[in-house]
């Protein structure tokens, strides 16, 4: 007993050292009686009972710092009496009680029963009830108060219950209990505000119901161990809301275990900080989310991909990368308006989520292109069948706003280790593939090496096409049309051919959408104008009457300065607009519509003619083109070819003459190849034909021929039978 008493007054001489004079004369004055407390128990009487191994008693002083410290306080708060004596009391509250007032202790709870909340060494913060006697010393001085402690138990049963559930019910936070089996069996109405989804839809469902993607497996598994190891996990997640959308919350999930260990339910409280994250981690999202989807963007997919890729090498697993082109939205954004186009690809992007895996990676990496990267595929078929997954799910009309909306879509695939094991390989692989995909109408197409090899090809060809422009190595062609009346040329067509020094003579549909991609077109049209401008001065100086000549324009060429460029060519040469026609595709109407009939009405306020080329291939309807100042319509070869005979390319034909005659434009049939085609494009109504039945694109100096000849087409059969 000597030696507990011994060490009793050592741990309170240590504690008086940490305390100013005042404190220090209790804490001696306390050390006083508690040797002779010690003394007491010594002889057989136990003072207050202050060590019954169950109770947890403490004292403090009247200042509030505490004084007596016994094993059953030990054992509950974590403290030993030496970290606990001299300490205020208030250190054993909770850092966020407001009420953090040691006031509750005097007088007016003496020998009441109250219940707090206090904080355990280990953070965990603990439900007590507390009996307050005051203590005194020897001399029968007041010396403070004996604190008696018990865990919190005074509102039993349904008081306890109704209470419980009305501060979850008004709570702030928003609040989802599951069952063992992760089933929600309660949530409160802050939930429902947050995420949009009311009680009856998310009892029975799991936490499942508010994933967004955009964590990982590997994630929600940290996340489980941490909640089976500590019971507590603490961090910030991205949840989905009823309406797609998806929001940062701040989560503490929890778990409650029964007697015997086992977990009985798990509970979340979340609150929504997507309004008052700050700046920085806003920041941050943005510089690795995509705003209009959630989804990672580029350089966020870089980085998890690479981690997929460096797993994968560990593991010797194989994956693949898929990238993903929708097309037409620009035409819906132009027609319907940007902000549906948007809502589109939100919308897209969610459809595309949900028909992944967790573990499979989804960025919008660009305007309407995501990427997929899927981990742990065992075959290459197997990657082929999720992108056909998703050019189904995207075949089927989508409803946004309203409006029932078709796109198209096409996937390139590349897969690791075969294609690549970098990011930055397999993304332009997956490219590449995705180019020869949408180019070739197959859809889907994986890697291959010639894709490389064929792209390496074009860029040389692209470096001698700079060469050829400067070096005169092209050279226009003429195509005629002519009248289905009176079978006389009424007009031509310029068609550009390259005279390659090796390679011959190579034809514009191979040269061409290179210089689209690389921009090189925009030169090449620019000396197209001039060339045909020149021709045609020369034609005159010649003293040859010769009908318009159409130059094809590519949508890149078609800016607010182009009808100057025009003019200033017009002008160099003395030519009059009226002797030269331009030809457009539908390409260009459905891109930014204001801003191209603006410059479509500068052209023909000019004197000159527009015609529509490949006309039946896009995406026109009439009321569509009613809106441009087009004067010409010509039907594009590929139904042509089927006439007269191809039931489906005669409907189409009759159906474009019928309302090019309702908008009174002229209607040119092109590649036309038999005499059959002919009679049946002629009592269609059709004005006039061009191909290879009259003749193909011809030298200059031929066409000029033709003219000088007067050559002409037989077009009825009874000139022809003369
Ligand atoms: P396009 O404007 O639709 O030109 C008509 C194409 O059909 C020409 O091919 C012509 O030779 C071909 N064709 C004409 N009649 C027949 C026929 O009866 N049967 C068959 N099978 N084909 C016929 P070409 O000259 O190879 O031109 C291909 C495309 O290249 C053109 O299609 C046009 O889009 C583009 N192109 C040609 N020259 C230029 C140019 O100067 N500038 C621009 N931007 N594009 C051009
Ligand atoms: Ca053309
Ligand atoms: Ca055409």
């Amino acid at each position: 007993m000597l030696e507990t008493a011994l060490e009793r007054a050592l741990t309170l001489l240590r504690a008086a050292r940490k305390l100013d004079g005042e404190a220090q004369a209790h804490a001696l004055a306390n050390l006083e009686a508690a040797l002779e407390e010690d003394r007491a128990a010594a002889r057989g009487q136990s003072g207050h009972g202050a060590d019954k191994a169950d109770d947890v008693l403490v004292e403090i002083d009247q200042g509030g710092y505490l004084i007596g410290w016994n094993p059953g306080a030990e054992a509950m708060f974590g403290y030993s009496p030496a970290e606990a004596i001299g300490q205020h009391v208030l250190f054993l509250y909770c850092a966020d009680d407001e009420d953090a007032d040691i006031a509750e202790l005097f007088p007016s709870q003496l020998g009441g029963l109250t219940e707090v909340r206090r904080r355990k060494k280990n953070g965990d913060v603990i439900w007590l009830q507390l009996v307050l006697t005051p203590a005194h010393d020897a001399a029968g001085q007041p010396r403070g108060m004996l604190v008696q402690m018990s865990p919190a138990g005074l509102l039993d049963g349904d008081a306890k219950q109704r209470l419980h559930a009305r501060i979850i019910e008004d709570s702030e936070q928003g609040v989802l209990i599951t069952d063992h089996l992760e089933r929600i069996v309660s949530v409160n109405s802050a939930f429902t505000r947050i995420t949009g989804y009311s009680q009856s839809e998310s009892i029975g469902r799991t936490p499942d119901l508010l994933r967004s993607g955009t964590h990982d497996a590997e994630f929600r598994g940290r996340v489980r161990a941490a909640m089976r190891g500590h019971g507590t996990w603490r961090g910030e997640i991205i949840g989905r809301r009823k309406n797609g959308e998806l929001f940062p919350q701040s989560v503490t999930v929890s778990v409650v275990r029964d007697p015997n260990g086992e977990i009985t339910n798990t509970f979340s409280l979340f609150s929504d900080i997507s309004v008052h994250k700050d700046a920085e981690a806003r920041m941050q999202r943005m510089a690795n989310y995509d705003s209009l989807t959630g989804l990672p963007n580029r350089s966020l997919l870089n980085h998890l991909f690479g981690q997929v890729l460096a797993a994968s090498r560990r593991n010797n697993d194989r994956g693949a990368l898929l990238v993903l082109d929708v097309s037409r939205i620009g035409a819906i954004s132009d027609t319907l308006g940007h902000e549906l186009a948007n809502e589109l690809i939100g919308t897209i992007g969610v459809m595309l989520r949900m028909a992944l895996r967790d573990a499979d990676i989804l960025a919008r990496i660009d305007g309407c292109k995501y990427a997929i990267g899927l981990q742990a595929v065992g075959t290459r078929e197997q990657a082929g069948l999720v992108a056909r997954k998703l050019l189904d799910l995207l075949a089927a009309p989508i409803t946004v706003g309203g409006h029932s909306l078709k796109v198209n879509a096409d996937v390139g695939i590349a897969t690791y280790p075969e294609d690549s094991a970098d990011t930055a390989t397999l993304m332009h692989c997956a490219e590449m593939a995705l180019a020869r995909a949408s180019e070739s109408g197959a859809g889907i197409l994986f890697y291959r090496e010639e894709m490389d090899l064929s792209a390496r090809e074009n860029m040389l060809l692209e470096t001698e096409l700079r060469q050829a422009l400067a070096g005169n190595q092209l050279e226009l062609h003429y195509q005629p049309k002519v009248s289905l009346r009176s079978g006389r040329i009424v007009g031509a067509e310029a068609l550009i051919r390259w005279r390659h020094p090796e390679r011959g003579m190579i034809r514009p549909d191979v040269f061409i959408p290179l210089a689209e991609e690389s921009g090189l077109i925009v030169e090449i049209g620019n000396w197209v104008l001039e060339e045909a401008c020149r021709q045609v001065r020369q034609w005159m100086d010649e003293g040859l009457a010769m009908p318009p000549i159409a130059v094809n324009l590519s949508a890149r060429q078609f800016d607010t300065g182009l009808p100057a460029r025009v003019q200033a060519v017009l002008e160099r040469h003395g030519v009059l607009p009226g002797q030269i026609m331009l030809e457009i595709t539908e390409s260009l109407l459905v891109r930014g519509a204001d801003l191209v009939i603006t410059i479509m009405n500068q052209l023909v306020a000019m004197g000159m003619a527009l015609a529509l080329d490949d006309f039946g291939t896009g995406y026109s309807s009439l009321a569509y083109l009613k809106k441009f100042p087009i004067s010409v319509l010509k039907i594009d070869r590929s139904f042509v070819t089927g006439l007269p005979f191809d039931e489906h390319d005669c409907a189409i034909a009759r159906a474009i003459v019928t309302m090019a005659r309702q908008l009174r434009q002229e209607i040119v049939a092109e590649g036309v190849e038999t005499r059959e085609q002919m009679t049946f494009l002629r009592e269609l109504g059709c004005d006039q034909l061009q191909g290879y039945l009259f003749s193909p694109a011809a030298l200059a100096s031929d066409f000029a021929q033709m003219q000088r000849e007067g050559k002409r087409l037989m077009v009825t059969a009874e000139v022809q039978k003369v």
